[in-house]
């Protein structure tokens, strides 16, 4: 890949990487508060809980940009970690961090579904930021 396309994925995935910082940082201070009543306390439950999801996500993207700016520096970005083949602009203009071919990732994801995903709280505890 010619340096000047590499500039412009870096760009993306740096972007993309404040962008995902800012918001996990803020979420950092949020605090459940105590529930008044039981109904607000089933509203609170349901809103930690999707919080813990979307930070899960938030939390696995960062990672996989982390993971794609590595890969600029070895030299090895835009080449799919599975067969070695390069992955077609199309799919790094529309997801600069995407690690296989599309083809690979459709059998690494068919894998996760049989296997069953991890659980929230594995990932988390894997979480290093
Ligand atoms: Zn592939």
């Amino acid at each position: 890949m010619e340096a000047k396309e590499l500039e412009k994925y870096r760009a993306l995935l740096e972007a993309r990487q404040a962008e995902l910082l800012d918001v996990l940082r803020r979420r950092d201070g949020i605090t459940i508060e105590k529930a008044a009543d039981a109904l607000d306390e089933v509203r609170l439950a349901a809103d930690r809980e999707l919080m813990i999801h979307t930070l899960d996500r938030e939390s696995l993207q960062l990672r996989e940009i982390r993971a794609a700016l590595a890969r600029i520096e070895e030299g090895t970005y835009g080449i799919c970690l599975s067969c070695e083949q390069p992955i077609p602009k199309k799919r790094l203009d529309a997801v600069p961090w995407a690690a296989y071919c599309v083809r690979c990732q459709e059998a690494i994801d068919a894998q996760r579904a049989a296997e069953g995903t991890p659980s929230i709280l594995e990932a988390l505890l894997e979480e290093t930021i």
